[in-house]
């Protein structure tokens, strides 16, 4: 599985793109698929610089309803019509995933929605309601945040990432997480806890309750990154267990 990080920021960041990967993983029918975690305000436009192609993706998560995990789909779908995309597209979220991002694109792009060449589908995903979809396992779990947000796991033949999303690991997230490959965490503080936030200090012990084997921490508070990356990174370099790293935008990773 191929992965790259196209922000890893959180909502106001001048520095970093809002947190936003990509993987390309295979399915368990031996096909690549190519999934979005993510698109908030600023996404889009890193998004192209990686990825020029309008029909490389099969599939986009949206983690929750906050502008820095979705509003960049207005202007991202807006440039896959323009650039003449056809094949169908399926974004995957929680409960009203079809009515809050047509309502954004509505409100974006009045009426250009139906004017798209490709079929835009919507999956609503829930906890405990794991889906075989696209030839890859997909699973859900809530986290602890101030607008309600899933954090899922992907499994393909070769691994499986599990991304929080925005929030406070829960038991049920930290069980979801158990032995992946790599887990991709919130980290919007560090001592003391923001509410509906996650630390660095929780995101390592959830990695190493989990056992997973690498954890790649996103979404800092801006202040709390450049202020304090170096201390961050000796705590992150002293992980026995697990490898983690604070991904910039830009950085690969493959399993
Ligand atoms: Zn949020
Ligand atoms: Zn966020």
């Amino acid at each position: 599985m191929k992965v790259l990080f196209v922000g890893v920021g959180e909502a106001c960041d001048d520095r970093f793109p809002n947190t936003s990967f990509v993987i390309s993983a295979r399915s368990y029918g031996n096909e690549e698929r190519n999934i979005l975690f993510d698109c908030g305000f600023s996404v889009p436009m890193f998004y192209w610089k990686y990825f020029p192609d309008p029909e490389f993706l099969d599939l986009i998560w949206i983690s929750h309803f906050h502008g820095d995990h979705f509003m960049g789909l207005p202007a991202l779908l807006l440039r896959m019509w323009e650039m003449g995309r056809t094949k169908p597209l399926i974004v995957l979220g929680q409960r009203n995933i079809q009515e809050v991002v047509t309502e954004a694109l509505e409100l974006a792009y009045p009426g250009f929605m139906s004017r798209f060449r490709f079929s835009l589908s919507f999956l609503e995903c829930e906890p405990g309601k794991d889906l075989e979809l696209n030839g890859l396992r997909w699973a859900f779990a809530e986290t602890d945040h101030s607008k309600r947000n899933l954090c899922v796991a992907v499994t393909s033949p070769d691994g499986t990432v599990c991304y929080s999303g925005d929030g406070r690991p829960t038991s049920e997230s930290t069980a979801l997480a158990r032995e992946a490959t790599l887990l991709v965490h919130e980290a919007f503080d560090v001592k003391p806890a923001v509410p509906g936030h996650g630390t660095v200090d929780s995101a390592l012990s959830t990695a190493e309750e989990a056992g997973v084997k690498n954890l790649a921490l996103v979404h800092l508070q801006r202040d709390v990154r450049r202020w304090h990356e170096l201390q961050i990174e000796r705590r992150l370099a002293s992980t026995k267990t697990f490898q983690a790293f604070l991904p910039r935008p830009g950085d690969r990773f493959e399993f």
